[in-house]
């Protein structure tokens, strides 16, 4: 059909009487000729996303009879344009407005989605001809393919949620901003951190939203995971135990999502004992409920003025979400040395090397400090690994192929003498009881006491002496639990040899330590 745009009478722009949602006006048009006939212009992938009031305005306009054309975008992104400049009120897409109750619904579905897969991580990755959702499952990522996006759905969808629960930071949802804000549901009781990654492209219109998922259905009466059930063995567990017990630091490291916060929580379900004691913790913001503690989210404000308030609050035991900064170090060191409890959490790849960390130039705490008596209790490192389903386990003996370039490591030269009738990989394939072959997660963790002797060497810059001090109190074989002088790497070694973690996936986390670094640095 040709049409003369300048004689063509939009009706489905903004304000207008059959206005369409802003992210559906980019694919279709509209509008009645000189003589008044109807048409609807449609781009030739049109899909109506998130468009109830796409459809309400559709009904009400088809009364008109409108003829159905196929266009390309380009020509109705002109029809509106041509409408606008000659006075229209065609206005430009924003978020605004995508019908909130269709949002709202559409966003819960997503969430309910990865509550029920147990995701930890919900990601939107928005480019201008893909929109994926991912979520994060037993720590991989995978493509959840029944939530279909175009870019401007999911623009519209986002910036819809974000405009309405946006907290601390008062901005409006921008694809080209970097923003957080915590989303927070009662039923289902979980709470969303949300954090907007802009790439940087040219046009400023790709992007990927990243949702942290913290499930907060367990609360006083729910049954907190303990620290063995969060996979810490025997000893380790009576090492905690003993260090929530007495005075000085624990200090909790490994990568995000490996599981700290979760692991801080039982640790302060240790601490709290009778309920008797004052716990406060100080985090940003909140990301779980702590029974019996007085949280406060201290919502971009200073988390060192808080921490040094606290002093003055009769705290037993303070938890603060993160060590960074040298302010926050400074505020840490008076509590310490005050002779307080405290549980924190800091960037490091080992539990020795949180001591580095702390003595680092962004931290600055001096090592003559790190090891005064009652500074460091205990040093913690732990990283989250794939638990194998039980169910559906494949014996190594049966897999060779899979293992045959670990075997060499794992059981050649009777390196860590593990029996191979133990071990088991999982089968990708799964079954009713798992999801390929993954039965949960585990944590795998070295916690170290700070002795005398580790101290002094630490003191003097000789770390890697320090290890060795540590690695001497091994007493026990590779395949039996006490956790005593072994590494983190080496609890993942136990948990393969009762089959309870496939080497494969032990590979696959520490491949950034060669099999060769570990053999040289931590075999003794
Ligand atoms: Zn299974």
């Amino acid at each position: 059909m040709a049409l003369d745009f300048n004689k063509l009478k939009v009706l489905s722009g903004g304000g207008q009487e059959y206005e369409l949602p802003e992210s559906v006006r980019m694919q279709c048009v509209f509008c009645v000729d000189e003589k008044g006939s109807a048409y609807e212009l449609q781009t030739p992938t049109f899909r109506p996303d998130v468009a109830n009031r796409y459809l309400t305005a559709k009904m009400r306009f088809a009364k008109l009879n409108p003829q159905k054309g196929t266009v390309e975008g380009s020509v109705i992104s002109k029809i509106y344009k041509v409408a606008e400049d000659k006075g229209g009120t065609v206005s430009p897409v924003s978020a605004d407005s995508v019908p909130l109750e269709r949002a709202r619904r559409e966003f819960l579905s997503i969430v309910i989605a990865a509550m029920e897969e147990r995701a930890v991580d919900i990601h939107f990755i928005v480019r201008e001809h893909s929109v994926k959702v991912l979520f994060r499952i037993n720590g991989k990522m995978e493509r959840i393919d029944k939530f279909a996006y175009t870019r401007d759905a999911i623009t519209g969808l986002l910036g819809a949620i974000y405009g309405e629960t946006k907290d601390s930071n008062d901005q409006s949802f921008s694809p080209r901003l970097r923003s957080s804000c915590t989303i927070k549901y009662v039923e289902p009781p979980v709470s969303l951190r949300w954090q907007t990654i802009p790439t940087g492209d040219a046009h400023g219109l790709d992007y990927d939203v990243v949702l942290r998922v913290t499930r907060q259905d367990t609360g006083s009466t729910a049954k907190l995971a303990t620290l063995g059930e969060l996979g810490y063995l025997d000893d380790q567990v009576e090492l905690l135990t003993a260090a929530c017990n007495s005075k000085g630091g624990i200090f909790m490291s490994g990568v995000t999502g490996s599981g700290k916060t979760t692991a801080l929580r039982s640790l302060m379900q240790i601490v709290r004992g009778n309920g008797e004691i004052k716990i406060y913790t100080v985090e940003d913001p909140i990301e779980l409920k702590i029974f019996g503690a007085t949280q406060i989210n201290i919502r971009g404000g200073s988390m060192a003025e808080t921490i040094k308030a606290l002093m003055r609050a009769d705290p037993d035991t303070i938890m603060v979400g993160e060590i960074r900064g040298r302010e926050v170090a400074e505020a840490m060191q008076d509590v310490l040395r005050s002779g307080h409890r405290m549980l924190t959490t800091i960037h490091a790849s080992s539990a020795l090397g949180i001591v580095s960390r702390l003595a680092s130039e962004s931290i600055g705490v001096s090592r003559d400090t790190l090891v005064e008596p009652n500074f460091v209790s205990c040093l913690v490192y732990q990283y989250l690994m794939p638990t194998i389903c039980p169910h559906c386990r494949i014996s190594v003996n049966d897999a060779p192929d899979k293992v045959a370039h670990l075997a060499a490591h794992l059981f050649g030269e009777d390196r860590y003498s593990l029996n191979q009738d133990t071990v088991f990989v999982k089968n990708e394939q799964g079954c009713p009881k798992c999801r390929k072959g993954i039965g949960g997660m585990t944590i795998c963790a070295e916690t170290i006491r700070m002795t005398d002797e580790i101290a002094e060497l630490l003191r003097d810059r000789k770390d890697s002496e320090a290890l060795r001090q540590y690695r001497l109190h091994r007493h026990a074989p590779f395949d039996q639990p006490s956790m005593i002088g072994k590494t983190s790497y080496e609890t993942a070694i136990y948990k393969v040899s009762q089959g309870i973690i496939d080497p494969n996936d032990v590979n696959l986390m520490c491949g950034a330590m060669s099999l060769e670094n570990i053999v040289k640095g931590h075999y003794a």
